[in-house]
């Protein structure tokens, strides 16, 4: 849809408005503006058919509509207009992704209750005369009010300060010596001190941070590659690009993987400025929510610390984005709206001459060849801070090692662990694969059990006694016999998951406290962080993980990381797997020898000459992506070429691929920029939750202009019934 054009910032009553709403319209609404105006970019709630619905003030209406029947914006909201760079990001960000402008301004508006009435909740200050009879614990409260001046608490917050229960407040309410009063909730945060507690810094980080310092004081747009070993202080480095932007008074947003929001992280923010930043993630409260979202919109957040959504929170002032563990694929949004948080913290920075600091012990190829190209610049600390040194790597040649069948743990890294355990180390044991084994199949007949509703097979969990399909996520009890056959007590497992390897590492190591990290063992975010705290203690010497422990989890203890099968993913139709193991050993190697004691990585593998696993040993980055980079190049792929996925689904597997062969044969949009087509094929996972699934893949020459005839390509075509089709600019996963 076209976007209205530059308008006036302000409209009288009555005047034309266009909104743009949540609703999945394709257009823009006139409406007149309410009594005493609004702003271009004003958060408005309009009337739609007999609905109210949620909408920003995107410019002047069009009036091609019989202006008699154009109603009035119906409540302008009590928010913070939303701001022209904001809004051109969320254009951009449509257009880039091919996504609907107003799924866009779905994403940028999801705090619960942003129309509700502002909320309110009681506080407590100091009130007038003396309490009736003097108590120590009363004392304490007063003595607390009286110590901040005229400040107001929380009872939460007054009865902890004061060490009292909430009773005794109670108590000095009734006497009117305390004094309870309603305020807004949404609330400004605790100002942040760029100057409270900075680390005296190596020269290397130092000549870092003031390279990040300058950028930021700049006032422009510019990114930075912060390429580091893990542990060599890229944190510290980044938190001071963050203070320089804070002093600048503009607002700054560390992205973080969702799993790596931790406490850990955010007591090193508070412990750096003196107070806690605003979240924005999964595991914050719907008031934590719409407190965030009002307070950055206004300025009352200096900074966020946030997962990759906090990228469309309506920042009023942005001067940096720091992207830490950019390679991480999870910033690839899968659902809903596809787009990448990297890529799109780019393009943020760049509406809003913000400064972006993307940091990584191991970048994406994507980023590399970015820096190497020159467009962006490139900070490296080469050494570890302190004592700490990179651990030594080297591989188990799994064909010579003597190892029983359905065992995993060979004996080299058996007596490694040992070692470990005895000079009271941690060693962990990296598996990627959650489960206890990821086929179970029947002896007597070779069937394999596999998913009703997809092509997938069945996982075993032992620990929650059932079989699940990591596709859909549908579960079913363990049967006692196959479900071909109907032989009993013949279902096998087949291959090692992290379940099954904690079994036989039980067995190794009946004595020690083993710890298991797997995001389904789990109930919730929070008790998953509380055991990444434990082991970090020092509560476990053997940590069985997936692919959780790769993600910048701090494990002063940890000396020994053993990588059951570093094969796993070598092979595979996903051009990024190479790059994937690549990092992830070296994240999981980057686990070991974090602090003074010196580290070791050994990787079992049955293919120790893949070069792949040659160049992690080696350490070799430079290498691997060279290497890496050359292939893709040769054969024209991202980050050379460019490429989109088109997914079609739908129940009927003859209507899906119709539709997949009209597109193909209807291409000549396509071909008219040089891009080539191909399939439709069954999509690497042919069938989810019943539904059929076909892909396209469309490859393009870097310079192409390839969304918008994508836009035209699959504009032609009306979808009838449950056909659904989505796109996927520069895909990461090819399922
Ligand atoms: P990275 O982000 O590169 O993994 P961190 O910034 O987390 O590295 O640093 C690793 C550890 O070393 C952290 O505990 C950090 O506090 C500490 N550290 C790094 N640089 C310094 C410094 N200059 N002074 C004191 N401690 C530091
Ligand atoms: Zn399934």
């Amino acid at each position: 849809m076209s976007e209205p054009d530059a308008g006036p910032e302000f409209y009288e009553q009555g005047a034309l408005v266009a909104v743009l709403t949540t609703q999945p319209l394709d257009r823009f609404l006139d409406y007149k503006a309410p009594e005493g105006g609004c702003f271009l970019g004003a958060f408005v709630e309009v009337p739609l058919g007999p609905r109210r619905v949620l909408g920003v003030v995107w410019g002047p209406g069009k009036g091609d509509f019989d202006i008699s029947r154009i109603r009035a914006v119906q409540r302008v909201l009590d928010v913070a207009p939303m701001g022209a760079d904001m809004r051109l990001f969320l254009e951009r960000a449509a257009q880039y992704t091919l996504t609907p402008l107003h799924a866009m301004l779905r994403l940028a508006t999801r705090a619960p209750g942003l129309s509700g009435p502002p909320s309110m909740r009681k506080i407590y200050r100091l009130g007038e005369g003396e309490p009736e009879r003097q108590t120590d614990a009363r004392r304490r409260v007063l003595e607390t009010l009286r110590d901040y001046g005229g400040l107001s608490f929380t009872m939460g917050e007054l009865a902890e300060m004061a060490g009292v229960t909430n009773s005794v407040v109670k108590g000095l309410v009734k006497q009117g010596v305390v004094r309870e009063e309603d305020a807004p909730r949404d609330v400004p945060f605790m100002r942040l001190d760029p100057d409270y507690g900075g680390k005296a810094l190596t020269e290397a980080q130092a000549e870092g941070a003031e390279a990040l310092r300058v950028g930021v004081q700049s006032g422009t747009y510019g990114t930075t590659l912060l390429r580091g070993v893990t542990g060599s202080g890229k944190t510290e480095v980044y938190l001071e690009a963050v203070a320089e932007c804070l002093r600048k008074g503009r607002q700054a947003l560390v992205l973080l993987p969702e799993i790596a929001l931790t406490s850990e992280f955010l007591t090193r923010v508070e412990a750096r400025f003196g107070a806690k930043p605003a979240e924005w993630h999964s595991g914050v409260t719907i008031t934590e929510r719409r407190r965030a979202w009002k307070m950055v919109g206004q300025g009352g957040a200096q900074m966020v610390i946030g997962a990759r959504s906090a990228l469309f929170l309506p920042y009023r002032d942005l001067g940096l984005i720091v992207v830490d563990e950019e390679h991480d694929t999870s910033y690839k949004q899968e659902d809903g709206v596809l787009y990448n948080a990297r890529d799109m913290a780019v393009l943020r920075a760049s509406m809003a001459s913000a400064r972006v600091v993307l940091a990584s012990a191991t970048p994406s190829l994507e980023s590399w060849t970015n820096a190497e190209a020159g467009k962006y610049e490139k900070l490296e600390l080469t050494s570890r801070y302190g004592a700490a040194v990179l651990p030594e790597m080297r591989a188990i040649d799994m064909r010579v090692e003597d190892l029983p069948r359905d065992r995993w743990i060979s004996p080299t890294l058996k007596r490694a662990v040992d070692k470990r355990i005895a000079a009271g180390e941690q060693a962990l044991l990296f598996i990627n694969r959650r489960g206890y084994a990821p086929v179970t199949i029947c002896r007597a007949c070779g069937h394999q059990v596999a998913c009703d509703h997809c092509d997938a097979r069945m996982v075993e969990h032992r620990f929650l006694k059932r079989l699940v399909c990591h596709q859909c996520g549908e579960t079913k009890p363990m049967p006692d016999a196959c479900p071909s056959c109907e032989v009993e007590g013949k279902l096998a497992p087949v291959g090692p998951g992290v379940e099954r390897l904690a079994e036989e590492a039980e067995k190794l190591w009946p004595d020690a406290r083993q710890a298991v990290l797997s995001s389904d063992l789990f109930g919730s975010a929070r008790a998953l962080k509380e055991g990444i705290e434990t082991i970090a203690n020092g509560g476990a010497d053997i940590i069985i993980g997936t692919q959780l422990v790769a993600k910048g989890h701090n494990f002063p203890l940890l000396t020994l990381v053993g990588v059951i099968d570093a094969d796993l993913g070598l092979q595979g139709s996903d051009l990024r797997a190479a790059e994937r193991t690549f990092q992830l050993m070296r994240q999981v190697a980057g686990r070991a020898g974090r602090s003074e004691k010196p580290g070791q990585a050994l990787l079992q593998t049955y293919q120790p000459e893949h070069p792949v696993i040659r160049s992690t040993l080696a350490g070799d980055e430079l290498g691997f992506w060279r290497a890496e980079a050359d292939e893709r190049r040769i054969a024209g792929v991202p980050p050379f070429g460019r490429m989109a996925g088109i997914i079609l689904s739908g129940e009927d597997v003859t209507q899906v691929f119709d539709l997949g062969n009209a597109l193909a044969r209807n291409a000549g949009i396509l071909r008219a920029i040089g891009a080539e087509v191909y399939g439709p094929a069954p999509a690497p996972i042919a069938r989810v939750r019943g539904r059929h699934r076909v892909r396209l893949l469309v490859k393009a020459d870097k310079g192409a202009p390839l969304q918008a005839a994508l836009a035209k390509w699959v504009g032609q075509f009306k979808l009838k019934g449950d056909l659904r089709l989505a796109v996927d600019i520069d895909p990461q996963s090819f399922y």
